[in-house]
């Protein structure tokens, strides 16, 4: 009789790490806390995935599933119960000692955690958290641990998960409920978003009341939707992280372009990831949350889409020529922040250099300011030192060639850094 041999751990992860690779909500901000004495790891210096952290550190993390199981069938994943995969599930002691022992020998800096629906969402949780708590308390694990909740955990599981993980997330997809009906009619878009208000109010409390001890999801609460698979425009996508950053305190939302790896009727058939698209989505994402835009200003309902052509602060600032040249020698934080070419970084720095006396394009370059892109929209006491007037269409020409769509290839998070 043949007997199949059962897979080692290493084996497992193989395939398990599979599953979990279309998951980009890991990017680890990173989390100040206290760590336990005698414990190893710190949140601190860190995070077989690469995520940066909120200061651009690329951190590593073991990014892997309890199990691929999955009793549901969206449309877009692996994992679905439909498709014909190699399938494995990995005991709590048995996750928790390799990420111990990959910790131990410097291979990573934190565990990122999910898993396909085994039996039901309570089951599959009570797995992770085994995971997650052997991983604390029998192996004092203080390092950095991305949880996902599941789509139907309860209370106490959501309530555990929090108390255990330096980060929570649980990703909404999409952001219509007809694209839930097309492509996972098993999840419920009103159900996800009640899970990340309850997952907000529980992580406050718990917050107050353990003062400086547990680790209380410190790092906040992130989702991921995905972009490309179903119809939502730009602006559907952005009105509900609009509504997540500001109502529910998501720490961060993660575009992901949609990948093909099922064949399967609802889905678009894409020769290529709509990556300029995701592209752009973070780039309007960071103008909501930190150049005091509001999505209404980049797009309205008769003007949905993103520009292919132009980041959206410079598509903002074509449209709105009215509104420059910005005097940098009196201009507010406000109206620095909304010349192409000046983040928040080098606005701040302006407007404590400019105490001393006259800056120049020069200083502007050391303070960090794009200046190819900043020159046509400014003016320094008063001098302009653009290359060609203030004009609609030679500015478009201009700045056709200054904003290179190859830019695009390469690492998203690193970029966003960089002022827009
Ligand atoms: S519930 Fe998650 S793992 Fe299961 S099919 Fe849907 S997306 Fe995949």
């Amino acid at each position: 009789m043949f007997i199949k041999k059962l897979p080692d751990t290493i084996q497992k992860l193989e395939i398990l790490s599979r599953g979990a690779k279309y998951d980009v909500s890991c990017a680890s901000s990173g989390v100040q806390r206290k760590v336990s004495t005698g414990g190893i790891g710190s949140t601190l210096s860190g995070g077989l995935c690469h995520s940066w952290s909120s200061d651009g550190r690329c951190i590593s993390l073991l990014k892997t599933l309890q199990t691929n199981y999955c009793h549901n069938n969206c449309a877009y994943c692996i994992n679905r119960c439909k498709n014909s995969i190699e399938r494995t599930i990995v005991a709590p002691e048995e996750l928790a000692k390799i990420t111990y022992e990959f910790y131990r020998r410097n291979y990573i800096e934190g565990l990122f955690l999910s898993s396909g629906i085994f039996h039901n969402p309570d089951r599959t949780m009570e797995l992770m958290l085994d995971t997650v708590k052997i991983l604390r308390k029998k192996y004092k694990f203080n390092g950095y641990i991305h949880m996902k909740i599941l789509p139907g955990a309860d209370d106490n599981a959501i309530e555990q998960a929090i108390l255990w993980a330096d980060r929570i997330s649980i990703n909404v997809e999409f952001s219509t409920s007809s694209s839930f009906d097309l492509l996972a009619p098993q999840k419920n878009l009103r159900q996800i978003i009640n899970t990340m208000k309850k997952i907000n109010s529980i992580r406050e409390k718990l917050i107050v009341f353990s003062k400086e001890k547990g680790y209380c999801a410190r790092s906040g609460q992130s989702t991921q939707m995905i972009i490309g698979a179903t119809p939502e425009t730009d602006r559907q996508i952005l009105k509900l992280s609009e509504y997540l950053y500001k109502k529910i305190q998501l720490k961060r939302v993660y575009y992901s372009a949609y990948v093909p790896v099922n064949q399967d009727s609802f889905l678009p058939q894409f020769i290529k990831p709509p990556l300029l698209r995701e592209h752009r989505l973070y780039q309007a994402d960071w103008l909501i949350r930190f150049y005091e835009f509001s999505l209404d200003e980049l797009l309205t309902e008769n003007n949905p889409s993103l520009s292919e052509d132009f980041d959206p602060k410079v598509s903002w600032a074509l449209n709105h020529l009215d509104f420059f040249p910005v005097e940098l020698m009196q201009a507010d934080l406000y109206q620095l922040l909304r010349v192409p070419g000046i983040g928040p970084i080098s606005a701040r720095r302006i407007l404590c250099l400019r105490k001393r006396g006259v800056i120049d394009l020069e200083t502007l370059k050391r303070l960090g300011v794009v200046i190819k892109r900043a020159v046509y929209f400014v003016t320094i006491g008063g001098k302009y030192f653009g290359d060609v007037k203030m004009d609609y269409s030679l500015l478009l020409e201009k700045l056709s060639k200054c904003n290179s769509t190859r830019e695009i290839v390469g690492d998203l998070f690193h970029r966003e850094l960089q002022p827009i």
